[in-house]
């Protein structure tokens, strides 16, 4: 097996513009690799990049409608425009179709090269992000749904039985629960904030018909630090994933938990994003023989996608840079409440799982 970490990216994905303001523009990758440029990372043999192929209108369909997908074409062709609202939908440049088609293709290499034993992990940094895209709607700055792709490709093409999606971003993947809302080969759990868009991801949201127990949403407070992450994955997370026995484990690589976003108020720092990715990584070790893929969802703060994207990709490729931003502290009100949730996921799935 292939022991390197594999980034796939390509500059095609800076071609999806979104207009003047946007917080989901090319700055953010041209961070990301600022990033890897600065604690050169790229130069490290533990860690290639190649660049991904376009997927194809029979892989979109893996999730969407055929009808959605032609719509999006031709709505790109002819300009573009706002789907939805500027905020909650998507803006579509006239390439964003060709973009986003590419996107899906980018979180189809990184499952299908360390499936076919080239890399140990891989992590896919494309746009437009996908998490909240349904089968027919675009949704939270999200065209196609990327990971949900990749699961149902890895289910449906590459006969995987069973597939663990977590969700880090600091939004709900309303998409990909919806998506595997009924079926009980796809456990998501999902980190986010309480309260904010989309507005879905409650404790009690735990899947429906065969897919119930398979959905875990933690809906934390503002300034939720590593320290409840870590204690989630630890007691709550790690329990139900030795149970549920996952081929393969995807990472929804959202950077918008980190504290300066922007657009959120949680809590994370590099060092805790370091922590995080080292839990996946070791239980991916114990499930999957080390497989794993992330794919990047948001993260709108560009000191943040600089310092927090290289952590990931070093502790993936098992090597440690110096990175200066350290642990916040979190209110002790906030912290009392971050732990009740944690107890109220707990006992919810309890129903559903020896934990
Ligand atoms: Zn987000």
């Amino acid at each position: 097996m292939g022991d390197e970490t594999l980034i796939v990216y390509d500059n095609i994905f800076l071609d999806h513009l979104t207009g003047p303001g946007h917080p989901e523009n090319p700055d953010r990758l041209k961070a990301i690799l600022r990033g890897f440029r600065k604690f050169k990372l790229l130069e490290n043999p533990k860690i290639k990049v190649e660049k991904p192929q376009k997927a194809g209108v029979d892989e979109l369909c893996l999730v969407h409608s055929r009808k959605y997908v032609d719509f999006i074409e031709e709505f790109c062709r002819k300009g573009g425009g706002i789907l939805g609202t500027w905020g909650g939908g998507v803006v579509c440049s006239r390439r964003s179709f060709e973009v986003a088609c590419y996107a899906v293709g980018g979180a189809l290499k990184a499952v299908d090269e360390v499936l076919n034993g080239r890399y140990r992990n891989s992590i896919a940094l494309v746009r437009p992000p996908g998490h909240h895209a349904s089968t027919e709607l675009a949704y939270g700055f999200c065209i196609f749904n990327n990971i949900a792709i990749a699961a149902k490709h890895l289910i449906e093409v590459r006969g995987v039985t069973k597939v663990a999606i977590l969700d880090m971003d600091a939004h709900h993947g309303n998409g990909t629960q919806e998506i595997f809302e009924k079926t009980s080969k796809v456990l998501y759990v999902s980190f986010h904030q309480d309260r904010i868009f989309p507005g879905t991801g409650s404790i009690k949201d735990v899947g429906i018909g065969e897919g119930e127990g398979f959905k875990v949403n933690f809906p934390l407070p503002p300034y939720s630090n590593e320290e409840i992450y870590l204690k989630a994955l630890n007691e709550i997370v790690g329990p139900i994933l030795d149970r549920f026995k996952p081929a393969y484990i995807l990472v929804s690589a959202g950077f918008d938990a980190h504290h300066l976003d922007p657009l959120t108020g949680l809590g994370l720092s590099s060092l805790g994003y370091v922590e995080i990715y080292r839990w996946v990584v070791k239980t991916a070790e114990r499930l999957t023989g080390g497989k794993f893929s992330a794919v990047l969802e948001g993260g709108y703060d560009y000191e943040a996608l600089e310092k927090a994207v290289s952590s990931v990709v070093a502790t993936m490729a098992g090597l440690t840079i110096e990175v200066n931003d350290p642990p916040q502290k979190m209110p002790e009100n906030l912290k009392n409440a971050a732990l009740r949730t944690l107890e109220d996921v707990r006992k919810t799935m309890s129903n559903y799982w020896t934990i």
